[in-house]
């Protein structure tokens, strides 16, 4: 093939680089390619061609901002998932309109196709011309690089340091928005300048664009950071702390009767439960390995009758102690301890966000003491629970990694092999389909991680089933084996929520607020159309109440259109309307969640549909 034709080819199918050997290349590259070279094309199609589209639609942003604003430092300007950022140190705080500027200076850039010319200096050229430029942050980084020469980019006169590569010229971008604003500090360090940073995204064409501006949209919508506010389900108080959660009634309510269905399924399942304390002696995070393994996450000791104490970060140790409180024989084993333990985490306050990452949460964790050769059947049995649960609460779709042994690690290369094969034995037992995660495992042992798709197909990591030879050995765990002699246990950590705040989170935005009838709570809402009906309503009230439905009164003196949006905006699933027919018949129509109306029923005839409703779950899932 000549090089002509080879062109030609790439741009058939949609290449924006190449791999020569592997190596990421510009497209460009292939004219200086001698005749053996291994090329492979990287089309747009690709995870690695959207990236490289959209980090070079990132230079175009910086190069459009340094134009409209002289003097605008640029920092860094990745690709990321969705899109892409750019952070600048400017002295003007930019606006929603300048956005729109920028967009309309990218688009004349994009129009002029001008090429995206890689030049190789010296780190000391790089680091004189930055300089001369004024870029302090690209002085930074050159000062960093270790090799002696770096590559810089230029397109129409704009020159960036960067590794690329990026596409042939801006006029490959066809489809881009500029979509918020935020703040960001200098390299994630609150200690640093807090730069400006632009989001954006890019796709290859205009129908995509509007597609995932719909999918922001939606998320928007359904943010558990708003519903949280407008439903009054919970709060976070600066006053009190960032990252500690306040649960109001209404959260509560639906954190109560997750928690009891946990505990009460967890009780048929043969586990035990169990509370521990929230603090304990600073030496039990030494012996557990904590303090070397996970120290950035803890908080300060404190000073208990001159011995130091420490929040919790994990329940383990105490599961242990209480393992330990007696003798334990090879009979009574698998023992499973659970808990809905409260721990404490410290994470910085830039990366707090809502329910979903906080410095106080509950696991829903379990600690599992097994023999050997009770591993595999143990891994079985918390794969169907955990599948079980998630898909109680409407998450039925979900990815399966099993991570494996981390570069560091304890334990023997053979028990860590045979602890895999177990995970890997269950997994392929049960027919589940997953991706290995090499060298994820934690430093105790492999796991399991199972991350649920919610309604907009986002992925949420929740439960994980972790193999730990460790602690059993740094604990001096032991039963009595079969020969009499003492054996060291395994110990299976396992959360299948993760935690409480975080799982709530989750399910606030996969339901956008709309609970099931089982979670929702308040269940039914009795509203009056005039006052002379309040006396039979509150009967009627009263007998919902005591068959067990969450149902609350509106009886005010307004209008009953008022009263049914204020119980449509609190997204309670059904609601009867009692006026004078009703008090007549006895019969009660009844509305649905939406508006849909169907009966009228008897109130008793009413009560046993919701009750079926509410314990269809659990039937339909006991099968
Ligand atoms: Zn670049
Ligand atoms: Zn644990």
């Amino acid at each position: 093939m000549s090089g002509e034709e080879l062109r030609g080819f790439l741009r058939k199918i949609r290449a924006v680089a190449v791999k020569v050997e592997g190596q990421l290349r510009d497209l460009v590259s292939v004219n200086d390619l001698s005749d053996e070279s291994v090329i492979e094309p990287v089309s747009l199609d690709s995870t690695e061609g959207l990236e490289i589209y959209r980090h070079s639609t990132s230079h175009v942003m910086a190069h459009a901002v340094k134009d409209l604003f002289p003097g605008t430092m640029v920092a860094i300007g990745p690709a990321t998932d969705e899109g892409f950022y750019y952070d600048f140190d400017m002295e003007r705080a930019l606006t929603p309109e300048d956005l729109e500027k920028i967009e309309k200076r990218m688009k004349d850039i994009i129009k002029k196709n001008s090429p995206f010319l890689r030049k190789e200096i010296r780190r000391d050229e790089a680091n004189e011309f930055f300089r001369r430029m004024g870029e302090d942050y690209k002085v930074e980084i050159v000062e960093e690089i270790e090799d002696d020469h770096v590559s810089v980019y230029e397109e129409d006169g704009f020159v960036d340091l960067c590794r690329g590569p990026h596409l042939p010229s801006t006029g490959y971008i066809k489809a881009f928005k500029l979509l918020s604003i935020a703040g960001a500090y200098w390299r994630g360090d609150e200690r640093n300048k807090m730069l400006q940073r632009i989001y954006g995204t890019a796709f290859a064409d205009k129908a995509q664009v509007r597609e995932y501006l719909d999918f922001l949209e939606e998320v928007k919508k359904r943010d558990h950071r708003r519903l949280g506010k407008a439903l009054d389900l919970f709060s976070i108080n600066e006053e009190i702390g960032p990252g500690l959660i306040l649960w109001h009634p209404d959260g509560a309510l639906i954190r109560k009767t997750i928690e009891d269905f946990w505990r009460d399924e967890h009780l048929k399942a043969d586990y035990k439960l169990l509370y521990t304390p929230h603090i304990a002696k600073l030496n039990l995070w030494e012996r557990s390995g904590h303090l070397d393994f996970y120290r950035e996450n803890m908080y300060s000791p404190m000073e208990v009758e001159g011995i130091n104490y420490e929040l919790k970060p994990m329940n383990c140790p105490f599961h242990i102690a209480i393992f330990k409180s007696g003798l334990r024989s090879y009979r009574e084993l698998p023992i499973r301890y659970e808990e809905l333990g409260t721990v404490y985490r410290f994470e910085r306050s830039g990366v707090l966000h809502g329910l979903l990452r906080v410095r106080g949460f509950t696991q829903d964790d379990a600690h599992i003491f097994c023999r050997e050769d009770q591993i595999e059947e143990e891994i079985l049995n918390v794969l169907d629970f955990t599948l079980f649960v998630l898909r109680t609460f409407g998450f039925d779709r979900y990815d399966i990694y099993l991570s494996t042994r981390p570069e560091k690690y304890v334990g023997s290369l053979d028990s860590w092999e045979r602890a895999t094969n177990a995970l890997k034995m269950a997994l392929d037992n049960k027919g589940l389909a997953y991706k290995i995660d090499p060298g994820e495992g934690v430093f105790y042992g492999p796991k399991i991680d199972i991350k649920v798709k919610d309604s907009l197909m986002r992925q949420w990591q929740c439960s994980t089933i972790q193999v730990d030879f460790n602690n059993p050995e740094r604990f001096d765990v032991t039963y009595r084996g079969a020969d009499g002699k003492e054996h060291k246990p395994i110990m299976i950590h396992r959360a299948l929520m993760g935690s409480l705040e975080r799982f709530f989170g989750i399910l606030i935005e996969h339901y956008a607020g709309a609970f099931p009838l089982w979670l929702a709570p308040v269940q039914m809402a009795v509203i009056t159309v005039a006052e002379r009906h309040i006396e039979f309503a509150g009967e009627v009230l009263r007998g919902f109440k005591r068959s067990g439905i969450r149902a609350e009164p509106y009886f005010e003196n307004e209008k009953v259109g008022y009263k049914i949006r204020q119980v449509s905006v609190r997204k309670v699933p059904y609601s009867v309307i009692i006026g004078d027919k009703e008090i007549e018949s006895g019969l009660l129509p009844l509305r649905k969640r939406g508006g849909q109306q169907s009966g009228p029923y008897l109130p008793e005839d009413l009560v046993s549909g919701l009750a079926e409703e509410i314990g269809d779950r659990r039937l339909k899932l006991a099968l």
